[in-house]
């Protein structure tokens, strides 16, 4: 067995990249996958052929948890069924596993690492591969590392979209929150760094930039004690030649001043849409959460940044210790004043070594969830009268993905790819590629879906012939 299982060895070294969480995770699966093509090793999609079995987990919630270690088992029984094969495990999970007991549980598992050098697998696999043991990882190593414009990456979430990851790590310390556990404290790229690797993106033909981080309005805080450096970055990343435009994510409220929204009013390549995570809009709970910011600032925050003509994506929170029936009304209140675009919804989960898991007031499991799926209810019928009230006019539409026969599957302008709704798109001429924005007149609404023609003479929102 064990010669059948050198012999493998020696045939070129195919891995299966799987990629858990969130888009900052995406763009780490895509630097490991850089380092493994620049190593000489391949990719492959398909589980059959695959030599290497390579996990990048989630771990900020429970459910992420068991999803990983749901994959992990999967990999562990993949790895059974032929000799030579490997798993590897990186990312949160093993970042997260301080005691090592998921660890201890998956002794199958060759290799485990954390966040810190997403690259290093192919050095990791050169030596699994050569026979040679990996140093043991027992404790989560620190969290120091952010990758830049010299790093070699692979932009596996899509060849017309592009993450940008500016800075990992966060600060804020919000009560309920794992992350600055896991991912360590902030540390921001330069602004030099950035706009060197967007200028590559968008020369190689990505439409959409989408600058991500935990708190992407933190971006260089780390750096200048204070203040923050995304006005200087949208304005540098304007400048830049070519066809394309920039979306905004993970921007926390407590990070919006007056000088930040007069940027996103000057950036013209900035889609007029913000993704800003507001979890309450209670001034007891959000104290609690230590969100850094009173529901009176937040609020002032969301009208001007409406009035600079943005529209907002929230996720919110329900059940937080100590939410009373007044609160949650009061966040159902926001709801129903349709200030958010785009909503998703939580239940309060008690993560352990967070202080809001020690918390008292806590809000029966059920309730919370019961509240997370009135406000889910209340913002399903909002998207669906907002989207029917769609019908006959003429939006602008990113084309995603070619369904074949004239179809497109795209999103309208606001909506960030994989999480907001689909515009399902006919009568497309031929020629079209992915990124392109195309005026579509909606035929049909659902909650969270539209249906139109491609109709190059259309009529703007508000039934204006164009
Ligand atoms: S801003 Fe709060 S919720 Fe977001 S990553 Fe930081 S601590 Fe977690």
């Amino acid at each position: 067995m064990k010669k059948h299982a050198e012999e493998q060895r020696t045939q070129p070294c195919l891995v299966r990249l799987i990629s858990l969480g969130c888009p900052k995770n995406t763009v780490d699966t895509g630097v490991a996958a850089g380092a493994l093509l620049v190593a000489g090793f391949g990719l492959t999609a398909d589980d059959d052929e695959a030599d290497v079995m390579w996990i990048n987990t989630c771990a900020f919630l429970l459910s992420a948890r068991k999803e990983a270690m749901e994959e992990i088992r999967r990999a562990c029984t993949w790895k059974k069924r032929r000799a030579g094969r490997l798993v590897v495990v990186a990312g949160c999970l093993p970042q997260w596993d301080k005691d090592g007991a998921v660890r201890a549980k998956y002794p199958l598992v060759d290799a485990w690492e954390g966040i810190d050098d997403p690259a290093g697998i192919a050095a990791v696999l050169k030596r699994l591969t050569g026979n040679k043991p990996v140093p043991e990882q027992k404790k989560a190593r620190p969290c120091t590392w952010i990758y830049d414009e010299t790093t070699p990456r692979l932009t596996v979430e899509s060849e017309h979209f592009a993450y940008l990851k500016i800075a990992d790590g966060c600060c804020n310390c919000c009560t309920y929150c794992l992350i600055p556990s896991i991912r360590g404290a902030l540390r921001s790229r330069t602004v030099k760094s950035v706009v060197a690797e967007a200028a590559s993106l968008v020369s190689l033909g990505y439409r959409e930039l989408i600058l991500i981080a935990q708190d992407t309005g933190a971006f260089g805080r780390d750096r200048t004690g204070g203040k923050s450096e995304l006005p200087e970055l949208l304005a540098a990343l304007d400048k830049l030649p070519g066809e394309f435009r920039i979306r905004l994510m993970y921007v926390h409220p407590a990070s919006i001043d007056d000088a930040m929204i007069r940027a996103f009013k000057k950036c013209r390549r900035l889609i007029p849409h913000i993704e800003m995570p507001v979890q309450h809009v209670s001034g007891p709970v959000m104290a609690a959460m230590n969100r850094h910011i009173t529901a009176e600032r937040q609020s002032e925050v969301i009208r001007k940044l409406r009035e600079a003509g943005l529209t907002i994506r929230t996720t919110l929170m329900t059940g937080f210790p100590g939410e009373t029936e007044e609160d949650f009304r009061l966040l159902l209140d926001a709801v129903k004043s349709r200030v958010f675009s785009r909503i998703g919804v939580f239940a309060f989960s008690p993560e352990d070594g967070t202080p809001a898991a020690a918390m008292k007031g806590r809000v029966p499991a059920k309730t919370a969830a019961a509240r997370a799926a009135w406000i889910a209810a209340e913002q399903e019928k909002i998207s669906r009268e907002a989207n029917r009230a769609l019908a006959g006019q003429t939006v602008e539409v990113i084309l995603d993905e070619d369904a074949g026969r004239g179809r497109w599957r795209g999103r309208m302008l606001m909506d960030a790819p994989d999480i907001d709704q689909t515009v399902h798109v006919s009568q497309c001429p031929s020629g079209l590629t992915a990124g392109t924005v195309v005026p579509v007149t909606v035929t049909r609404a659902s909650a969270y879906d539209l249906y139109g023609t491609y109709e190059p003479e259309g009529r703007e929102p508000g039934g204006k012939d164009k």
